[in-house]
């Protein structure tokens, strides 16, 4: 994690690649372009510039491209850049996140851009290659989405809310527009629009994060919620809401949002799945990011007994995520790297984590699914997530088959963003 303090200029092109001129086969033993039911054997990518070109098996490449420039990777599988779907790149994922937010922004925002710029390296490092922050100060998250995108620092793609929306003192206040009504809230969004945000996030639960709030109550009014998807949709902003329980969740699938991070029908006395919200959740196509995959994650590979209470909780939040994909509501994978213990780095193990009787039931091709096609489709981004002509090259190759063990993620050989070759922190650079 800390061997790649560096950032040389052979790890980050000054000049990103023609969109023509610049072709390259990458060629390996198993291509799965982020749907398929498996993947082709003996398969190829044809990269031209930040793009793909061309997709297929080596025994029908044509004569022209026999002679392009080949990366060899046998032994591999080669599939679409990962989606991180929720994350914060301002918040440092140690055990008191919110403490060092706290002191970083007291020196400045300096400090937050350079935490910012440290997270995205981890990420992209790890085959991540795009995610969408849901909360960060504009400045810090703006500028950094601008920069990967410019070529001036390595990292995946960004998509962002910049500041999300919330009550006075509520979730996340620290960096959010403080509303307290309607109006308040139709201002916010209006200068999120303004200063370049990608998405609208509203807070509309309190947070386990932020003293003093109520996670298992919502914190605006239904009528504010209509009137912040009424405002995101006049101006043509997906909406992104933070909910954990029953009632705010509800609210948001009948508001028909784009996406409800967390969703975990938390209540005080336990979970409170109700099935009506899930079936509108899959017929609005309401699609809900579980952020759990670092707490299972811990539990697989319980490095410490796990008490009793927060063991039982995690197995009925297990129940809601099976329950909710059962139904058929579309399901984007996202980490929440940044806060309390996950990091930019985990992503690949977190995936795994969702995997099998031990995750939420999922096998290795949904999860992939989550983080590549589905990821892409639910959070509006048709230029990635799938390798095909015409999409950005945003490619992963790892060691083995992870549409049959998904650990194989965490080793990866090749990683390229929008064309862009980044080597993983373990491997040298080549010539
Ligand atoms: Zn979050």
């Amino acid at each position: 994690m800390e061997n790649g303090a560096t950032i040389t200029n052979a790890r980050v092109p000054q000049r990103r690649p023609e969109a023509t001129s610049d072709r390259r086969l990458i060629v390996a033993d198993r291509v799965w372009d982020g749907r398929a039911a498996h993947p082709l054997q003996d398969g190829f990518v044809l990269i031209e510039g930040d793009r793909i070109g061309a997709v297929g098996r080596v025994a029908e490449l044509g004569d022209s491209m026999t002679a392009l420039p080949r990366i060899d990777l046998p032994g591999t599988t080669v599939l679409p850049g990962l989606i991180n779907g929720h994350v914060h790149l301002a918040l440092s994922g140690s055990s008191r996140p919110v403490r060092d937010y706290l002191k970083d922004a007291r020196t400045g925002i300096a400090a937050l851009t350079v935490r910012a710029v440290r997270n995205l390296r981890l990420a992209v490092e790890s085959g991540v290659t795009t995610v969408r922050d849901l909360g960060i100060v504009n400045e810090v998250g703006f500028t950094v989405r601008d920069a990967v995108a410019d070529g001036r620092i390595p990292g995946p793609r960004v998509v962002t809310s910049g500041q999300p929306i919330t009550v006075t003192g509520g979730h996340c206040h620290w960096f959010a527009h403080e509303c307290d009504s309607a109006m308040d809230i139709r201002v916010a969004i209006r200068r999120q629009v303004r200063d370049g945000a990608d998405w609208i996030k509203l807070m509309l639960s309190g947070g386990n994060l932020t003293p003093g709030t109520n996670p298992l109550a919502p914190q605006f009014s239904r009528d504010e919620l209509r009137a912040c998807v009424a405002e995101s949709r006049r101006l043509r902003m997906p909406v992104a809401v933070h909910a954990y329980d029953p009632q705010s969740i509800r609210w948001a699938a009948e508001c028909d949002v784009d996406t409800v991070e967390h969703c975990l029908f938390e209540t005080p006395e336990g979970v409170g799945y109700d099935p009506a919200t899930a079936d509108l959740m899959a017929e609005n196509a309401v699609a809900f990011v579980p952020t759990v995959s670092g707490a299972l994650r811990r539990d697989r590979e319980g490095p410490a007994p796990v008490a009793k209470r927060v063991h039982d909780k995690q197995t009925s939040i297990r129940e809601v995520f099976r329950k909710l994909l059962a139904a058929g509501v579309p399901m984007v994978a996202g980490s929440d790297a940044g806060v309390p213990e996950r990091g930019f780095g985990d992503y690949p193990a977190d995936l795994a984590a969702l995997v099998g009787a031990a995750g939420i039931g999922l096998s290795p091709r949904r999860a992939l699914i989550a983080a590549t096609s589905g990821a892409a489709e639910h959070l509006g981004l048709a230029d990635t997530g799938v390798l095909e002509p015409g999409r950005r090259a945003d490619v992963l190759a790892v060691r083995g088959d992870p549409l049959r063990d998904m650990t194989a993620l965490e080793q990866p050989e090749l990683i390229m963003a929008a064309g862009v070759r980044v080597p993983p922190p373990s491997v040298h650079q080549e010539s």
